[in-house]
């Protein structure tokens, strides 16, 4: 049984090409790209070159807006706290109810520890942004409004170009969590607004552990890690070379696949809707239907959970996800579910399915033979799940 990954939102597979590139800078070119011998030297032309290949992915007017750090979280929270230590008479943030953990948990924090106001702007049944209650929150005391570009569960996307426009207005700095959305959707950041943009190697196709930084050359800026002038002060800390190179490497990868692949992608997840709706009553596809990334599928089945379907798609080797998080044993709805009141529907949630470049025809095949017959025996309750009965 071949396995069939279809949880690209989570994370991918690396690219061969981008680990050829890597390669040298852990076996020779391995000094530190501060040093000034000729080892550093390489290391640190090499860095030149990741930061050119993410200023034409991104549209960046000026390579050196590009800071490398470890990953998309650690973006995140260094453009949200950087934004709140700008100027002492704007306290409040705005992000909205469906941000990544990496956002939503700092904001928490930031709450209870140190008393900022937060709005969390809401979304409709399409997961779509309310525009009113945004407009509304939308003040001088605004420091920072921190909202995706992409959703990681359903694929929506925000139209962050005008949000950072009307943030403009009242003077607050503007930051796109992008992660989900760079190397899937055409950006030109030098004709925007946008402030800072977090975006992670190992959305697309690069390895885990490191993200950039995109700053604006005249946004004002703190470092979060502070130390040696690496990355000219905004992120301190000996560069991951082998791991900047692969970034790089699979920025180019994408700005010159982007096109074909989305159609691509498009077409196996649409054919995957499809078959998913005419197959099986009781399903339907979350997400704005208009505005939508073109690998990914948010779908939820009427009266089971998507964790079980989930669970026995994994015992037949696919992987996807569900929208809640399973925490020690007990689940919880996903967040963005809620936010978006779907939980009248269903109790639990629904299964993500996310593709890449590395998926093909057969995938759609294989799960569109398994899911009927998995969603109506869980329906009947006939298939108790457990670990012991694989078939
Ligand atoms: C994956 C993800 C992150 C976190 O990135 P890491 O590199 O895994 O830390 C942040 N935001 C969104 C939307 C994501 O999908």
């Amino acid at each position: 049984m071949e396995a069939i990954y279809l949880d690209n939102n989570a994370s991918t597979q690396v690219d061969a090409e981008v680990v050829h590139a890597m390669l040298p800078f852990f076996l020779n070119q391995f000094g530190n790209p501060s040093s000034m011998h000729d080892s550093g030297a390489a290391a640190s032309a090499a860095i030149k070159t990741a930061r050119r290949q993410l200023q034409a992915l991104t549209g960046a007017k000026f390579d050196h807006e590009i800071a490398f750090t470890s990953g998309g979280t650690e973006s995140v929270n260094t453009a949200i706290l950087s934004g709140l230590e700008m100027d002492p008479g704007r306290t409040e943030i705005v992000t909205s109810a469906v941000e990544h953990p990496a956002a939503l948990t700092l904001c928490a924090h930031l709450e209870k520890t140190r008393g900022v106001k937060v709005h969390r702007i809401p979304v409709d049944h399409h997961g779509r942004l309310d525009l009113d209650a945004y407009r509304t929150a939308l003040t001088h005391r605004v420091a920072i409004v921190s909202i995706m570009w992409a959703n990681n569960e359903t694929g929506t996307i925000f139209p962050v170009e005008r949000l950072a426009e009307m943030a403009k207005q009242v003077g607050a700095l503007f930051h796109a969590d992008a992660v989900q959305a760079v190397g899937k959707q055409t950006m030109d950041l030098k004709s925007t607004a946008i402030d800072m943009l977090s975006l992670s190697a190992h959305k697309l196709h690069g390895p885990k552990g490191v993200g950039a930084l995109y700053i604006k050359r005249d946004a004002p800026f703190e470092a979060l890690v502070r130390g040696g002038h690496q990355e000219r002060g905004r992120r301190a800390g000996t560069e991951n070379t082998p791991g900047i190179v692969g970034l790089g490497k699979a920025a180019e990868l994408a700005l010159e696949r982007m096109d074909e692949e989305n159609k691509r992608v498009k077409s196996l997840r649409d054919r995957l809707e499809r078959g998913l709706l005419e197959r099986i009553p009781g399903t339907f596809v979350t997400g704005d239907p208009l505005a939508r990334l073109s690998n990914t599928t948010n779908v939820a089945f009427d009266r089971i959970a998507g964790e079980a379907i989930q669970f026995v798609l994994n015992r037949h080797g696919i992987a996807c996800s569900s929208g809640s998080a399973c925490t020690s044993g007990s689940s919880v709805q996903s967040h963005v579910l809620t936010a978006m009141n779907i939980r009248q529907v269903t109790p639990l949630g629904a299964v993500r399915f996310s593709f890449s470049r590395y998926n093909r025809d057969e995938d759609v095949d294989r799960v569109l033979e398994l899911i009927p017959g998995i969603v109506a025996q869980l329906r009947d309750g006939a298939a108790p799940v457990s670990r012991g009965q694989a078939k």
